[in-house]
C-alpha cells in the first residue's frame, strides 16, 4: 500500500515538473513570435542620391554614411514605453521594447535582435579598432554597433542610434 502511495505521489511530482517547465518554454516562444516581421530576402537598394530624398539629413548621415549621434541626444535612450523598433529608413522590425535595458552610455540599447534575421554584421575598423557593425538586412542601413559587455541572459550590448529607429507603440 506504501509503495503504491509513493510511486502515486512521485507521478504527481514529476508531472508538475514537467507543466513548469512546458510554461517556460512557452514564455520563451512567446517573446520570439510576439512579432513576425521578418526579413523575407528582399533587399531594398537605392543610391544615395534616392535616399537623400527620403530621410532627413540627420538620418542620412547617420543611415547612409555610418554615423553617429552624439550620447543623449537621442529620443529614444530613455524610452520606456512598451512597443517594437523599426529601421527608420524601411519600416523592417528590429529591436523590442522587451529586450530595451538602460546601458548608462547615452544611446538606446538592447540585449538581443527581435528576429536575427533582420540585422546583418559587419566588422568596422573605422576609428582603428575593430568593432562589429549592425546594419538594417533589408535596406542596408547603419543602426549602431554590437558589443559582448551586455547584460544576460546573452551577455550583449546592441548599441542604436535613435535616429535610425522608429518607436511603434504596442499594447503587448
Ligand atoms: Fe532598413
Amino acid at each position: 500500500m506504501k509503495a503504491i502511495l509513493l510511486i502515486m505521489i512521485a507521478i504527481v511530482s514529476i508531472g508538475a515538473v514537467l507543466a513548469v517547465v512546458g510554461q517556460r518554454s512557452e514564455k520563451v516562444n512567446k517573446i520570439v513570435t510576439s512579432d513576425d516581421d521578418i526579413f523575407d530576402g528582399k533587399k531594398i537598394k537605392r543610391s544615395d542620391a534616392e535616399w537623400k530624398k527620403l530621410l532627413t539629413p540627420a538620418e542620412f548621415h547617420v543611415m547612409r554614411e555610418k554615423g553617429t549621434e552624439r550620447a543623449y541626444t537621442g529620443k529614444l535612450t530613455d524610452n520606456h514605453e512598451k512597443g517594437v523598433y523599426a529601421c527608420a529608413a524601411c519600416g523592417l522590425h528590429l529591436f523590442s521594447s522587451k529586450h530595451k535595458f538602460d546601458s548608462g552610455t547615452g544611446w538606446p540599447s538592447f540585449f538581443q535582435v527581435l528576429h536575427r534575421e533582420n540585422v546583418d554584421e559587419e566588422v568596422d575598423n573605422l576609428l582603428g579598432e575593430t568593432r562589429t557593425e549592425v546594419v538594417c538586412a533589408r535596406c542596408g542601413a547603419h543602426l549602431g554597433h554590437v558589443f559582448d559587455d551586455g547584460p544576460e541572459p546573452t551577455g550583449l550590448r546592441y548599441c542604436m542610434n535613435s535616429v535610425s529607429l522608429k518607436f511603434i507603440p504596442t499594447t503587448k
